[in-house]
């Protein structure tokens, strides 16, 4: 079974993949937990309410199906920040799937700042048996439901750059905000987020 979660930064999918592991352990089954770029900048599961666990870094050339066929008995992959994983490494985790019997429960987002999906992320939506829209629990700053991530560079809304640029928890300068669509559309950033200090800076989660 291959599961894709997703939702916008902010919606507990770490939290989740975090919850999903422990469940599965106690079950007395034998998983691994892979990332890629969480926002602790380590190898390392981490949750905004936080809860954290060591993971595998997913490096781009990291074959899936070698780490796991290395591995005595693995029943499950929980792999966090799966937008950002190679096109080709999502296929190898159907592989898994489909030859080696290993349950994978990929999360992340499915669109980059620009509301364009990211590569990985539109692999899952093709190949998954399941796709699940995560209860967001996030708001934009009108109130509606936030669905979408807007990269703010210098108190402004940035329209193009690189996909994948994580926010800089020190400068400041590049953060992540998440919007309704309407004002993702617009542009605006609501009351007072020209200040950046006033806003919780935002990795690329
Ligand atoms: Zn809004």
């Amino acid at each position: 079974m291959l599961k894709f979660y997703f939702g916008p930064m902010d919606c507990g999918k770490s939290t989740l993949a975090l919850q999903m592991n422990y469940n599965h352990g106690r079950q007395g089954r034998r998983g691994l937990v892979l990332t890629k770029h969480d926002r602790s900048g380590g190898p390392k599961v981490t949750s905004r309410i936080g809860l954290g666990l060591e993971a595998i870094e997913v490096e781009d050339d990291l074959d899936l199906v070698r780490l796991v066929t290395a591995h005595d008995r693995i029943d499950y992959l929980i792999c966090d920040e799966a937008c950002f994983y190679t096109v080709e490494q999502i296929e190898q985790l159907a592989d898994l799937v489909d030859e080696h019997g290993v349950d994978v429960y990929a999360f992340g987002l499915a669109s980059d700042f620009r509301s364009v999906m990211f590569p990985a992320a539109q692999r899952l939506f093709e190949l998954a048996d399941e796709v699940c829209r995560l209860q967001v629990e996030v708001l934009c700053w009108c109130g509606r439901p936030g669905q979408l991530n807007a990269r703010v560079v210098g108190g402004a809304m940035a329209r193009t750059g690189e996909q994948v640029v994580i926010g800089d928890t020190d400068a400041a300068r590049v953060r992540y905000q998440v919007l309704c669509r309407r004002h993702h559309r617009s542009g605006r950033l609501g009351e007072g987020s020209a200040d950046a200090g006033h806003e919780p800076v935002q990795t690329a989660q």
